[in-house]
């Protein structure tokens, strides 16, 4: 469903991802762990065209998004890039905006659909995501956990084939970090596809299918997690899964 090949980016003269190469099955969890700046976000970003990248080939659902450094048309990019979702670390939410409102914007500015399908849609998510009660807040009233329940929430009003989680929980005080675990959980079991950055290294163990590490640019070791966890290959996956413990 995703295919990155030859995958490069720099900042200047500073490349941040050199030659990264990977796949991602239908409905497979890909927890992508490693360093900070070891250019795990930029990877990410540059799967949803939030980064222009510098060379190599990212195919979406069998299209391709980027040939070899050269980009399809503006309308084929927003085909692809809408079938994702991303939840940040810092959840984004419009904060002049009820939750419902955040939930209902993006469907509505699109059009495509009645204005009674998309309220059933969220509420039928805030249900999901155990915030029921909430559609009528403002973000401004919400813990961090009830907000990025709410920012999740908001990235299925889109119905997307593939969700993109950047440190979902890293704002979060540890006693929230479960709440908004559980919900990602709950979408692994549903079979949605999903990679996901994370400091939460029990919680990639648990719900991963695959684990990347990342380093100096590059997916260093990909393997199971009990292989990356378990018995990594190489020093530095070792090295760094000492630190983090
Ligand atoms: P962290 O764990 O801290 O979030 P990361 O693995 O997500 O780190 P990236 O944010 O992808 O790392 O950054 C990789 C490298 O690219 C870093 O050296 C960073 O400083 C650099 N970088 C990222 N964005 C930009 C930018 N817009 N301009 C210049 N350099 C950038
Ligand atoms: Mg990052």
């Amino acid at each position: 469903i995703i295919e990155v090949n030859q995958l490069r980016k720099s900042f200047g003269t500073l490349d941040v991802l050199k030659q990264v190469s990977f796949n991602v099955e239908p409905g497979e969890v890909i927890a992508v762990i490693g360093p900070s700046g070891s250019g795990k976000s930029t990877m990410l970003r540059s799967l949803i065209h939030l980064e222009d990248i510098s060379g190599g080939t990212i195919r979406i659902q069998d299209q391709t998004l980027v040939d070899n450094g050269r980009y399809a048309g503006a309308a084929d990019i927003r085909k692809m890039t809408d079938r994702m979702g991303m939840v940040f670390q810092h959840f984004n939410l419009f904060p002049h905006l009820t939750v419902q409102d955040n939930l209902e914007l993006a469907p509505k500015t699109l059009k495509k659909e009645s204005s009674s399908v998309i309220r059933y849609r969220s509420l039928e998510l805030l249900g999901k995501v155990g915030l029921s009660d909430k559609a009528d807040v403002y973000p401004g009233n919400l813990s961090g956990g009830q907000k990025q329940r709410v920012a999740i929430a908001r990235a299925l009003m889109m119905q997307p084939d593939i969700l993109l989680f950047d440190e979902p929980t890293s704002a979060l005080d540890p006693e929230l970090t479960g709440e908004v675990l559980r919900v990602i959980k709950q979408l692994a079991q549903e079979n949605m596809t999903m990679m996901i950055v994370t400091h939460e290294m029990g919680f990639a163990r648990d719900v991963a299918d695959r684990v990347f590490f990342m380093d100096n640019g590059e997916i260093a070791e990909a393997g199971p997690p009990e292989q990356i966890f378990g018995n990594p290959r190489l020093a530095r996956t070792r090295t760094f899964l000492q630190r983090v413990k």
